[in-house]
């Protein structure tokens, strides 16, 4: 297997929304990925969307006129384009088979659009919450033409790819362990983790249910112990400027 970290710009935000008693007051600029994973049978996953190309000339696309326009603001260059990142890597959309969303939120679900061809996975109680809900955009990847087999619960979907429940961003969150040859086992946590501040902080208050992402949150470090895993979380600064970035990768 291989697999590429696919940077698609910033969502700049209060700290307040990330970590809570952390930097309070500061704003931080989250990267927002997407992961792309060449798997041993040559077929093509990606594991999560980012957010939709049209804030590249359009930042308000999804929050214009919520109250949500002042707090989550995306910035995307035009290479920024899920589509373009794609292209670099001689990928076309319509070579994309699976898509493994993490959630449904606008910063993992907004290209969805994109692969008309793939079957999608999502667990079958975060696709109910999520279906008809303003929170999650519908726009982005409740759509027909979109193929989605629903989970209900843990699986491995593909060899060395396993999906794990971590509730608590939202309801059946998951997270995604690979289980690269060389570089070892790395786990997708999806927003169940934000940034390493939220476990050396136990700040788990800007998640919806903080109790459940703190229980979650301490199953992907356990994980990481157990498993020697290294854990990518959601929207990390730091940790994204420590990782090779597309068109670079893992094996
Ligand atoms: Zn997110």
């Amino acid at each position: 297997m291989e697999m590429f970290i696919i940077p698609l710009g910033t969502c700049n935000c209060p700290y307040e929304t990330v970590a809570p008693g952390v930097n309070d007051g500061q704003l931080v600029k989250l990267p927002v990925p997407s992961y792309l994973v060449k798997l041993d049978d040559g077929k093509n996953l990606l594991i999560d969307t980012g957010m939709s190309r049209l804030h590249i000339t359009d930042p308000d696309a999804t929050w214009r006129g919520t109250e949500l326009a002042e707090i989550l603001v995306p910035e995307m260059a035009p290479e920024d384009n899920l589509a373009v990142r794609l292209q670099e890597l001689e990928v076309r959309p319509t070579d994309i088979d699976y898509v493994i969303n993490t959630h449904l939120h606008f910063d993992h679900a907004g290209n969805n659009d994109l692969f008309e061809r793939a079957k999608f996975f999502v667990q079958r109680e975060h696709y109910d919450f999520a279906r008809g809900n303003a929170t999650f955009p519908n726009q982005y990847w409740n759509l027909p033409k979109l193929d989605y087999e629903l989970l209900d619960g843990e699986s491995e979907l593909f060899p060395g790819v396993e999906v794990l429940l971590t509730p608590g961003h939202a309801p059946a969150h998951q997270s995604v362990m690979v289980r690269l040859q060389e570089t070892g086992n790395v786990v997708v946590c999806g927003d169940a983790i934000y940034t390493q501040e939220n476990l050396d902080f136990d700040s788990w208050g800007s998640q919806a249910d903080p109790e459940t992402a703190k229980i979650s949150g301490e199953k992907l470090k356990r994980i990481a112990v157990e498993e020697s895993a290294t854990l990518l979380f959601g929207h990390d600064p730091a940790q994204a400027k420590q990782f090779h970035r597309s068109p670079q990768s893992y094996r």
